[in-house]
C-alpha cells in the first residue's frame, strides 16, 4: 500500500455517520496476485450495523429536503475527486482484486460517471398531472425519496457496483448503508474518505465492513427503518435475501448472475467478432456478470473463428495487475480456481477438446486463458456461470438452433452477437430472452444505459434515465372539490 500517493485514502475502519469506527478483531485483505496482507480492517458486526442504519435515518430528513440542484453540486464534487484520484483508487482496487491497472483505473472512470450522470439526473424527477374522470378533480403524480437503502455489494467490481447504487440513492434524496464484500472493503473505505471530503453530510454514506455476512445481511434486509435494499451478487445468495425481505416488504433490486451466449453467425465481420469475444470474455479474468459465457458459432465461420481467436487469446500478458503490460491478473481466491477447474475437467471427460490452456497458471490464484472448442450446450460449463478466464465454443448451423440454445438457460442478463444482415439482427435482438443485447459489440456498460437482467438473472435497471425509479416512490395526490 506504500505505492499510495495520498495515504489518506487507506483506511482500515469503517464509516458510519461521517466518522471512522475500530472494532475488537480484524479483517485481513489479501493481494490475490501474491498472497501477501496488504491491510487489516477492523471487523465490524451487528451493532455497527445497526449504528449505521440509525445514522441513515437521522440523515434522511436533511438531505431529502435538499434541493436537487444542492445534492448535484456535492455529487459532483465526489465526483471530480474520483476522478482527481483515479490513479491512486485504481491501485488500491488493483491491490485489492487483482484487476490490471488499466482496467481498474477504468472501473474508477466507469464507477465515477455514476456520480456525475446522476448528479445531472436528480434534476429531473418529474411528476405528472392526469386527466381527472370528474371537473370536480385533479390528478397530481409527485415523486419522493424512497428512505434509508442498504447495499451488499460483490467483489469483482469493489468500487463500481457501490457507486452504481450509491449515486442513484442519494441523488434521488435518499441515505444510504453499504456493506461491500469481504475481500475488498479498500475501495469502498477510499470512496467514503472522498465522499467526506466532498461534502457529503455524515450519515449520508455509511460503509459497514465485516466478515458476518448472513448477520450484517440479516440487519440490512430486515430492519423496519430500511424501506429498499439492493444487491449485487449470485443468484443463490439474492434469491435467499430477497425472502428475506419480504419479512419488512421492502423495496427490492437484484443484479446477479448470467450466462451470457456470443452468437457469431456466418455473415459477421470476424476480426471484429473477435476483439469483441475478447473483451467481454477475458475482462477482470473472466469474472465479471457480463461476460461471455458461451461462444456459439455458425458452422461457416467456426474455423476462422477459432483459429483468430486463439491467436489473439494467445497474445494476453498474465501476471500480477500492478506490473507494466500485463492484461490479465489472477482470479479472485484459489476456490475460484477449483471451480473453474473442475468445469473445465468435466467438459474435457464429456468430449470436449483443449485448444488453449486449460490448466492452473503461474500461482494458486492463477488459471491459463482456456479456449475448448467441441463443447455441446447440456455440458455442466455451458449452464454454469463460469466466472473465470474460458472460452467454451459450441458450433451451430441455423438461427432458430442457436436462439433456442442461447435462450435454454434461467439466466438473461446479458447478451452478444455479430450478424451484418439487418432482417437478423431485429430477429435475434428482439429473440434473445436477456436484459442487454450487444449488437456486433463486446463492452455494453455505461452510464446512460439501463443495466439490469430478466429472469433470475435479477430485477430493477442500474444506470440511465430509468435508474432513479427503483430509488422512488410515486405519490397520487387527488384534489377534490374544485367546483364552484
Ligand atoms: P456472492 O457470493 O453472492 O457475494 C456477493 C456479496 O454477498 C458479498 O458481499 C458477500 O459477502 C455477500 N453475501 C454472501 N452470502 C451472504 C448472505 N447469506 N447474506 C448476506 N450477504 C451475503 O457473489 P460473489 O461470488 O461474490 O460475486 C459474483 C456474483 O455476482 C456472480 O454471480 C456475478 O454474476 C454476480 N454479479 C452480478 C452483477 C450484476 O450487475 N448483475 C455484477 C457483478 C457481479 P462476502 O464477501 O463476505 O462473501
Amino acid at each position: 500500500m506504500q505505492q499510495i500517493k495520498d495515504q489518506q485514502l487507506v483506511k482500515n475502519f469503517s464509516y458510519i455517520n461521517g466518522s471512522w469506527h475500530s472494532s475488537a478483531s480484524n479483517i485481513e485483505v489479501t493481494n490475490p496476485a501474491t498472497g501477501e496482507i496488504i491491510a487489516k480492517v477492523s471487523n465490524a458486526g451487528i451493532e455497527e450495523t445497526q449504528l449505521a442504519v440509525q445514522a441513515a435515518k437521522n440523515a434522511f430528513k436533511a438531505w431529502s429536503a435538499k434541493s436537487a440542484n444542492e445534492r448535484a453540486k456535492l455529487m459532483r464534487n465526489w465526483f471530480d475527486l474520483m476522478m482527481a484520484h483515479q490513479d491512486d483508487l485504481g491501485r488500491i482496487l488493483t491491490l485489492e482484486q487483482g484487476k490490471p491497472l488499466a482496467e481498474a483505473k477504468g472501473e474508477i472512470a466507469y464507477g465515477a460517471a455514476f456520480l456525475e450522470w446522476f448528479s445531472e439526473e436528480a434534476k429531473r424527477v418529474y411528476g405528472d398531472t392526469i386527466p381527472a374522470p370528474s371537473q370536480d378533480k385533479r390528478i397530481v403524480v409527485i415523486k419522493q425519496p424512497i428512505g434509508v437503502v442498504a447495499a451488499i455489494t460483490p467483489w469483482n467490481f469493489p468500487n463500481a457496483m457501490i457507486a452504481r447504487k450509491a449515486a442513484a440513492a442519494l441523488a434521488a434524496g435518499c441515505t444510504f448503508v453499504v456493506r461491500p464484500a469481504t475481500q475488498t472493503p479498500l475501495s469502498a473505505l477510499a470512496m467514503a474518505e472522498l465522499a467526506e471530503r466532498a461534502g457529503i453530510p455524515a450519515g449520508v454514506f455509511n460503509v459497514v465492513v465485516g466478515d458476518d455476512a448472513r448477520g450484517i445481511g440479516e440487519v440490512l434486509t430486515q430492519h423496519p427503518d430500511i424501506a429498499k435494499f439492493t444487491f449485487t451478487g449470485s443468484t443463490a445468495v439474492g434469491k435467499s435475501l430477497i425472502s428475506q425481505c419480504a419479512t419488512t416488504v421492502k423495496k427490492v433490486s437484484m443484479e446477479l448472475g448470467g450466462n451470457a451466449p456470443f452468437i457469431v453467425f456466418d455473415d459477421a465481420d470476424i476480426d471484429a467478432a473477435v476483439a469483441g469475444a475478447m473483451v467481454s470474455k477475458y475482462r477482470n479474468a473472466g469474472q465479471t456478470c457480463v461476460c461471455t459465457n458461451r461462444i456459439f458459432v455458425q458452422s461457416g465461420v467456426l474455423a476462422k473463428f477459432t483459429e483468430k481467436f486463439v491467436t489473439a487469446v494467445k497474445a494476453l500478458q498474465v501476471g500480477n495487475g500492478v506490473d507494466e503490460g500485463v492484461t490479465i491478473g489472477p482470479m479472485i481466491s484459489a476456490s475460484a480456481v477449483a471451480d473453474v477447474a473442475k468445469l473445465v475437467d468435466d467438459s474435457i471427460a464429456a468430449g470436449a477438446k483443449v485448444v488453449l490452456g486449460g490448466k492452473q497458471g503461474q500461482g494458486e490464484n492463477f488459471y491459463q486463458p482456456t479456449i475448448l472448442t467441441d463443447v455441446t450446450n447440456t455440458m455442466p460449463i455451458a449452464f454454469n456461470e463460469i466466472f473465470g478466464p474460458v472460452s467454451p465454443i459450441i458450433a451451430f448451423d441455423n438461427e432458430d438452433e442457436v436462439l433456442a440454445m442461447a435462450n435454454a438457460t434461467e439466466f438473461g442478463l446479458a447478451a452478444y452477437f455479430y450478424a451484418r444482415d439487418i432482417g437478423r439482427i431485429w430477429r435475434v435482438a428482439e429473440g434473445l430472452e436477456y436484459g442487454m443485447v450487444g449488437i456486433n459489440e463486446g463492452l455494453i456498460s455505461n452510464a446512460a444505459a439501463p443495466f439490469g437482467g430478466v429472469k433470475q438473472s435479477g430485477n430493477g435497471r442500474e444506470g440511465s434515465k430509468y435508474g432513479l425509479d427503483d430509488y422512488l416512490e410515486i405519490k397520487y395526490l387527488c384534489m377534490g372539490g374544485l367546483d364552484k
